[in-house]
């Protein structure tokens, strides 16, 4: 079955009342017929329900249609992006580990490797997202996992997956990727190579921007099993009407990213030819550095490209962003409304400088007519004011 759709294929309760959409069960409690069924309840935590917090129909559901879209055996939802990243490294990693990131890697993940895991006695090490089968030489004796982004956040770097993960492979290391960017449908990593696909269902899944739930896929039962043990440790628990909406958000994400996509292409492009910027950074656009790489391993693609105002002496960034009437100021993606992030690049990089001069400003394209959203960001750059000094030089 093609994933779009398996997307509409969610199992339908077996129940009298029998809605197409899946059911909401709320509760912490079960209650079981037998003192035998309640005492071997624990045999039920991977599988089956034993407590509303180790799992409930929505969330297993969820679950099973994630796993299958990654191409994973097994997938586990938790409360947030961050808390899969997290549940991933704390189940993986112990004291006297070493663990890779690209130097580009998500905010939050950055810090909690330098201000969280190092207190745990785990350190973290940046890495050259670009550096493919670099990667070798940063490899210790001790270096248990290897992060990819794919894009990046905020940089959109593709990474070269396959020949990461081989390198990690040899030297013993898992190798988990964020894959939020492209989502399950556009980038299957475990195909290419990863042992762990994370997404933050936040974004394209709910596709919405009103819920938060984070999903942790992989191949194998025992690293289910091992990520699972962790959530059970961190009293991780999903909403029921989260999952819900996420299952609900499934069913339209074929068509919202190949919209996005084709609006963020074509907005991509006329930006590109603009004189007020000085290169737009989006993959599957032609021409973009990530390019090939990007057509080499993806199936898709998503309306989320950063853009590099030309330099100017006065940095009037602020006026251009301020005054846009279709985009929201807001630093996530992937909902229906359009939104644009000014991006701070300064002191994030450690290992991989960033040598472009001018302001960073990452789009995330919405469901809105793309014209539109054209003459508003051109609307922007006259009030950056490129005219002028393009003129004058
Ligand atoms: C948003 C995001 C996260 C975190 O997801 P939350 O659900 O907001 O915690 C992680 N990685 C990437 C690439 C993201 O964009």
């Amino acid at each position: 079955m093609r994933d779009e759709t398996r997307l509409l294929h969610t199992a339908v309760d077996d129940l009298p009342f029998n809605a197409l959409t899946p059911t909401v069960h709320r509760a912490s409690t079960i209650v079981f017929p037998t003192v035998e069924s309640f005492l071997s309840r624990h045999t039920r935590f991977y599988d089956g329900y034993s407590y509303g917090l180790y799992g409930h129909p929505a969330s297993r559901n969820l679950a099973a249609q994630i796993a299958a879209l990654e191409g994973g055996v097994r997938s586990l939802i938790v409360p947030s992006g961050m808390a899969a990243i997290m549940v991933t490294n704390l189940a993986l990693l112990r004291a006297g580990d070493h663990v890779l990131l690209p130097d580009p890697v998500y905010g939050p993940s950055r810090s909690s490797a330098k201000q969280f895991m190092s207190g745990l006695g785990v350190e973290a090490s940046f890495y050259d997202p670009l550096c493919g089968v670099g990667i070798a030489a940063l490899m210790r004796p001790n270096t248990r996992l290897v992060w990819v982004e794919s894009p990046a956040s905020f940089t959109m770097e593709v990474q070269d997956l396959p020949a990461i993960a081989q390198a990690a492979h040899a030297h013993g290391a898992l190798v988990a990727v964020d894959g939020t960017w492209a989502s399950p449908l556009g980038f299957k990593a475990l195909s290419h190579g990863a042992d762990i696909a994370m997404q933050a269902l936040s974004k394209h899944v709910g596709g919405h921007s009103d819920l938060l739930l984070g999903s942790v896929t992989v191949a194998s039962e025992e690293l289910f099993r091992r990520i699972k043990d962790a959530s059970r440790f961190l009293g991780l628990g999903v909403s029921p009407e989260d999952c819900f909406l996420a299952l609900r958000g499934l069913g339209t994400l074929a068509a919202r990213l190949e919209r996005q996509t084709a609006s963020a292409l074509k907005i991509a492009a006329r930006l590109a030819e603009h004189p007020g910027v000085a290169r737009v950074i989006y993959p599957p656009l032609p021409g973009d550095a990530g390019h090939a790489l990007w057509r080499r391993d993806f199936q898709g693609g998503c309306g989320v490209f950063s853009v590099v105002l030309q330099p100017r002496a006065e940095n009037r960034l602020a006026a251009c962003v301020d005054g846009l009437r279709l985009f929201h100021i807001g630093a996530s993606w992937g909902g229906l409304h359009s939104l644009v992030a000014p991006v701070q690049i300064e002191g994030t990089r450690t290992v991989s400088p960033w040598r472009d001069r001018g302001p960073l400003v990452r789009f995330s394209i919405g469901m809105e007519h793309p014209d539109d959203l054209l003459e508003d960001i051109e609307l922007g750059l006259d009030r950056y004011g490129f005219d002028r000094e393009v003129a004058a030089e």
